[in-house]
């Protein structure tokens, strides 16, 4: 069997086949449908004898080519792209649970998965438990009979928490549950969950894989047997992926591999000046020495990622002041954009959860997450620099 190809070239190197124009880069198949030759074909199709393209809801050129080069990096047996990264949450879970089963969740995890477990899977009796990440001895007792799947997110949005998916993955195969990584922060390139035993992998392709703020996205990959009933539900209930979302999301993944080398590149030196900072109380990131689970991240990441988070003296007030004084870092509610974005989770991300649930996911009223852009390094010092200066 051939070697199989290094990350950056899968990455570059998938792709939908020619047409006869013999097109170099791939063209954007903007239909809802496709024609059968014949009504037997087309039988053969809807039954699922013959493989095809029907209708864009279930399948496309561009959304394919999109799902496999996610499946190749990730080595994932199958996989399915949604509409946005919270459609592709909710479908995992809507797709694989039933009224009574259980979730283990990490503590600190994305704020409208948050409210997707209380808010919706509630309603439907499908409960959850929120686990703290630091203290894994704890884990055993939260599982029940019923407790169907475990969900985390690592590095963790925004608390930059990092659970060790070694062992992860060998507590989901004794209690034989399903364990979802959702790997928006890593990305493929920095770290692929299934290799330590995650079932099914989750990426908002709206952050690091587009990259560029353009459009949304998301995919889920992983087991054949779970991705069949994932499929299923997608069918049915239509949170796909647009083609040309797909189109721009697979043209994106061409430059990730140098896009996350440079963006972990440009937060390392961050999170290095923040700690050295007189007016930092703390600062969080997954390459740093000092983060609890450093050895953990080393071992499990290429790279530390592009998102820093820290503690600025002064707490909320400070941290506002601090926001309104950067000059050159946007105030929006995305990351992994090429541009340095600046946030304050408490106030925005965060803001439905209760005080006492932020600080038990992290969230302190000072905490300032930074998603390092790929502008000059210089610059974003700079900026940050001023910032301090401006806002004491
Ligand atoms: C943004 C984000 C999501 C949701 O993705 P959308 O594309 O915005 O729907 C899920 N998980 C994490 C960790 C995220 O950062």
């Amino acid at each position: 069997m051939a070697r199989k190809k290094h990350p950056e070239t899968i990455a570059i190197r998938t792709q939908a086949e020619r047409t006869k124009f013999k097109e170099h880069s791939v063209p954007l198949y903007l239909t809802s449908s496709f024609v059968f030759d014949n009504a037997e074909i087309m039988r053969a199709m809807f039954s699922d004898e013959v493989e095809g393209n029907i209708y864009t809801r279930f399948s496309n050129p561009n959304i394919s080519e999109f799902t496999d080069k996610i499946c190749l990096l990730e080595g994932a047996e199958s996989g399915v792209a949604f509409a946005s990264g919270m459609a592709a949450v909710f479908a995992t879970f809507a797709a694989l649970l039933k009224t009574g089963d259980h979730i283990i969740c990490c503590d600190s995890v994305f704020g409208s998965t948050h409210t997707v477990l209380e808010k919706q899977l509630a309603r439907w009796g499908i409960g959850h438990t929120y686990v703290d990440i630091q203290k894994t001895n704890e884990w055993e007792r939260y599982f029940h009979p019923n407790t169907k799947m475990i969900f985390v997110e690592t590095p963790s949005n925004p608390a930059l928490d990092i659970i060790d998916l070694v062992w992860l993955g060998k507590l989901s195969k004794k209690h034989k549950c399903i364990l979802v990584v959702d790997n928006c922060f890593a990305t493929p390139i920095l770290q692929q969950p299934i290799k330590y035993g995650a079932d099914l992998v989750i990426h908002s392709a709206t952050k690091y894989i587009d990259g560029q703020g353009r459009v949304l996205g998301g995919v889920t990959v992983g087991r054949k047997d779970l991705m069949v009933d994932i499929k299923a539900f997608l069918r049915q209930t239509g949170a796909s992926l647009s083609p040309f979302n797909a189109w721009v999301l697979s043209k994106s993944m061409e430059t990730l591999t140098l896009r996350m080398e440079k963006h972990s590149a440009n937060a390392l030196k961050v999170a290095q000046y923040l700690e050295k900072h007189k007016d930092v109380e703390s600062v969080k990131y997954p390459f740093l020495p000092s983060h609890p689970k450093y050895k953990v991240a080393k071992k499990q990441m290429k790279l530390g990622g592009g998102m820093v988070s820290f503690i600025i003296k002064g707490g909320l007030k400070r941290g506002k002041k601090f926001l309104d004084a950067v000059e050159m870092a946007s105030l929006t509610a995305n990351l992994g954009d090429t541009r340095t974005i600046i946030s304050h989770p408490a106030s925005t991300t965060h803001a439905k959860l209760t005080e006492e649930q932020r600080i038990a996911s992290g969230i302190l009223p000072g905490l300032i997450r930074i998603s390092a852009g790929l502008e000059h390094i210089e610059d974003i010092l700079e900026d940050l620099d001023q910032a301090f200066r401006k806002s004491k």
